[in-house]
Formats: structure tokens, C-alpha cells, sequence
């Protein structure tokens, strides 16, 4: 399996190349050459598997330049019920109305994003060892990212993390969850500024060719593949799991952000995966609501993006759309690298003409307010006594919305309410408690490590100099 760019003027690459890069570097995403295809006997093959046993079979078919007994031993060491408070990893349930909630939520972090990271983390210290290297990951986090990265990566040998977050920004929560953190290969670092500051002061350093060769530093956003490939394997289990034979057709609603998520469902459609639709559930952030139901895609500037109680959701442009966009277009890498020259000057882009085309790969989109998210986490709550989090009250929304008869419909869990207490009480009053995992109770009392720096590239540049590997 080799990979290639998706704007076609980058060298081909193996898995473990695609793994610790990040842009290709005529500033595209990797894809696979073509997508492996799984037939209907096979999806009855796999329907006794556990979820470790199927993240093999569907990653072996992504990555050939992993032993088999290592990748198998990678994967066996990650979905555990350990880490994952869960023997399934991604349990499903269903509520009254029919639809089906897929908990993805269950890791370290509470949020989805530490299923395809915790792979991630231990694929790097793997790959990072057999090429004799060290990599310090430099980010930018407004909360579940950087949370994520930093339980992936704690520990990790050849590996440490700089993560920049803005003081004072983020919750009580997710504060404590990061900052209370006492590994030495993890290192905080509260900006005075804006979450916007701490990526440009990630830019800067990244466009800094010299330290970034000296030093060895890469990030783990979510573009890389790895982490695209590692959700492909939950939209497989969800089917196995609700369905009882492979000639049945089931939809997906996905809370997104920079689209990465619903990405790995269009790859597991592409490869034969019997999916009907995949709805894309955006907040008042709408730009991907709105190209998929005009074609027109108009990214965001950032003072155009509203701060709202779907934080995760809060995106000027989404990234991973790319990846979309090139299967949508045939591959026309030509055209891709045309469009998004267009999206790196400020501008947007019309593929009114695609729309016939998305409808056919599955893709419908909706929105939700604040005002729908509280409604809807009260109505879940009420029929159900069953607590979801602000995220996936913006796909539970849209999927009642659009759920048509008959159709299966399965809504993403992308995040615990517990990340989330405030608006959860404004939904459900005060007197609700909102359930904390037994080993987040009184996080907010472990002692907290954090630098704070002044809103400045060279301020960082001089404490990782300190630091680094
Ligand atoms: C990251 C995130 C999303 C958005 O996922 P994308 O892959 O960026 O579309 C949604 N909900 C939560 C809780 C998240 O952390």
C-alpha cells in the first residue's frame, strides 16, 4: 500500500513515512493509492470478531511496512478494556426512539479523539524506535486535542510533547486534566493570548526549517492519517454490531469539526461498507453545513468563528475536507491543488455542479443552535434518563431531524457530558449531577504543571531548547 498526495506533486510514501510526517510538501494530505475492498462475505467473516481483532484485519489492509505480529501486538496493546473503561471500546445503545448512540467516548480523556491517539501513541514510540529517532510534537490546543495527544503520548519513550494552550481559556476540566499531568515528556504551556496566538506561535516555529530539522519536531493534528485509518475501524464495528446480515444498509450522523471523523466514514463507505448516508452535524459554525447543501465552501476567518457550547466544534475551515473533495473530484489532484490555492488566499470555492455527486456518496448536513443542543439534551434526558454531552446534542438534533422511516440511524458519541458540567447543568438545572468517571472525581484538586509564557515564538523557542529530546 503505497500513499500519495492529494495534490499530486509529492513523492509516494509507505504507512510509517505517512505516520510521522504531516503535510505532504506540496501542502496536501496523504491518502491511500486506492482504497481496499471488502465484500459482503467478509463483513460476515468479521461479525464475530472483538474490536482489536477487527483493527487488525481492517489496518493490515492500510500498512505493509509493520510486521504482522508487531501491528498485531500494537493493536492489542491499545484497545484495551483497561484504557477504554469498556470490553467493547465503543459500546452501542439505543434510545427510545430508535436511534442508536456509538459511545467513542469511554478513553482516558473522554472525548473520541483518544481512540485514534492512543494507537497513534504507541505506533510512534514503535516506528520511532526501529528508525533510531526521537520527535517532540509541538501543538496548539483549545481542549480535547491537546488533552488527547498528551494521555497518548505520556510515558512514550523517544517522544515528548509541547502543547500551548491559551491562560485561562479553557475549562476548570480540561485544565486539570492536562496540567495535572507529572510526566516528564510532557510539557504545558499557558499563552497569555488567545487559542489563535498559540497556533500562530506553532506556525512560526514550524516555518523555522532549521529548528524544525535540528530538533526533530512534528505535530499530531488531524490530518495525519493514522489517526483517519485508526476511526475507519469503529464504523465497521457500529454495522457488525447492529446489523445481522451484510445486505442491510445503515446511516451515520457525526458531530464534526475539521471533518475527520466523518472522513473515516466516507473511507469505510468507499471500501464497501453498506452505508446509506453520512450526515455532517455542524454547529452555528456552519461552513460544512453549508457546502454540503450549496457546493459553496467559504472558510471562515477567524474572528468569524462564534465561541460556542459546542467547543470542539468551533472551526474556521475543516481540514480534512480535502480528503472529500479529492474522491468527489475523481482524483483530479490538478483541481485540488487549484481549489485550495484558492482556500490559502482567503477565498472559497463553488462545486454547486458536485452536488448530484455528494447526494450519491451519501452526504446530507445539518446545523444545530444552542438553544437545539439544550432542548435536546433535556429531551434525551427526560425519555430516556440517558446523559449526552453538548457535541453529540448537535448530532442527536440533526439526526432526528433527517431520519427518515425505516432508516437505521446511528449518531456519533463524540464527547462525556462530564467535559462539559456548565452547559449540562443549563440544560438540566443545577440539582442534576452530571456522572464523572470514578477517576476524574476531585481532578480539579491534583497539583497542577504548567509554564505560562508571553504571547511570543521565541519565548517558546527558548524553553524548548531547555527541553527537548
Ligand atoms: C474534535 C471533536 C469533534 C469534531 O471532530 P472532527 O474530526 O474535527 O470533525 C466533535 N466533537 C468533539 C467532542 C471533538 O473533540
Amino acid at each position: 500500500m503505497k500513499y500519495i498526495s492529494t495534490r499530486g506533486q509529492s513523492p509516494h510514501m509507505s504507512f510509517c513515512e505517512v505516520l510521522l510526517s504531516g503535510l505532504a510538501e506540496d501542502g496536501g494530505l496523504y491518502v491511500p493509492e486506492t482504497y481496499p475492498a471488502i465484500s459482503t462475505a467478509q463483513l460476515d467473516n468479521w461479525r464475530q470478531l472483538t474490536y482489536p481483532e477487527l483493527a487488525f484485519e481492517i489496518m493490515r489492509l492500510f500498512i505493509d511496512d509493520i510486521l504482522e505480529g508487531d501491528l498485531r501486538h500494537l493493536i492489542n496493546k491499545t484497545y484495551t478494556a483497561e484504557v477504554f473503561a469498556n470490553a467493547e471500546i465503543t459500546p452501542i445503545r439505543q434510545l427510545k426512539d430508535g436511534l442508536y448512540i456509538l459511545g467513542l467516548s469511554n478513553g482516558p480523556t473522554l472525548a473520541f479523539k483518544d481512540i485514534a491517539m492512543q494507537f497513534l501513541g504507541n505506533a510512534f514510540e514503535y516506528v520511532l524506535a526501529k528508525k533510531g529517532q526521537v520527535l517532540n510534537i509541538l501543538g496548539a490546543t483549545s481542549g480535547d486535542t491537546g488533552s488527547a495527544a498528551e494521555y497518548a503520548m505520556r510515558g512514550k519513550k523517544g517522544i515528548s510533547v509541547f502543547m500551548l494552550s491559551p491562560e485561562g481559556k479553557m475549562s476548570a476540566f480540561q485544565r486539570a486534566q492536562m496540567f495535572s499531568l507529572q510526566d516528564e515528556n510532557i510539557i504545558n504551556i499557558a499563552i497569555k493570548g488567545m487559542f489563535d496566538d498559540c497556533q500562530d506561535i506553532v506556525k512560526t516555529i514550524q516555518a523555522d526549517a532549521k529548528f524544525k530539522e535540528e530538533y526533530s519536531i512534528g505535530t499530531v493534528n488531524s490530518i495525519n492519517w493514522a489517526r483517519i485509518m485508526a476511526q475507519t475501524v469503529y464504523y465497521f464495528k457500529a454495522y457488525l454490531t447492529i446489523t445481522e446480515t451484510s445486505n442491510q444498509r445503515i446511516s451515520f450522523t457525526v458531530p464534526s469539526g475539521n471533518f475527520g471523523d466523518i472522513c473515516a466514514g466516507h473511507i469505510a463507505r468507499q471500501m464497501g461498507l453498506p452505508i446509506d448516508r453520512l450526515i455532517v452535524a455542524t454547529n452555528e459554525n456552519d461552513v460544512l453545513d453549508e457546502f454540503f447543501s450549496t457546493g459553496i465552501y467559504r472558510p471562515r476567518a477567524s474572528h468569524e468563528v462564534a465561541v460556542t457550547s459546542s467547543p470542539s466544534m468551533d472551526i474556521a475551515k475543516a481540514s480534512n475536507l480535502e480528503r472529500f473533495v479529492f474522491d468527489l473530484l475523481e482524483r483530479d489532484a490538478t483541481e485540488i491543488g487549484a481549489l485550495w490555492s484558492k482556500v490559502n488566499a482567503g477565498k472559497g470555492f463553488d462545486l454547486s455542479r458536485s452536488l448530484p455527486a455528494m447526494r450519491a456518496m451519501g452526504f446530507t448536513s445539518g446545523k444545530s443552535t444552542h438553544r437545539n443542543r439544550l432542548e435536546t439534551i433535556r429531551s434525551v434526558y427526560d425519555s430516556d434518563q440517558d446523559m449526552i454531552d453538548t457535541h453529540t446534542a448537535d448530532g442527536v438534533f440533526v439526526a432526528r431531524q433527517q431520519r427518515q422511516k425505516n432508516e437505521i440511524m446511528v449518531c456519533l458519541e463524540t464527547a462525556l457530558p462530564a467535559k462539559f458540567e456548565q452547559t449540562m447543568h443549563e440544560a438540566l438545572g443545577d440539582h442534576v449531577k452530571i456522572p464523572r468517571p470514578a477517576r476524574w472525581e476531585n481532578i480539579e484538586q491534583a497539583p497542577q504543571r504548567v509554564e505560562v509564557l508571553p504571547n511570543n515564538a521565541d519565548a517558546v523557542k527558548m524553553l524548548m531548547r531547555e527541553r527537548l529530546l
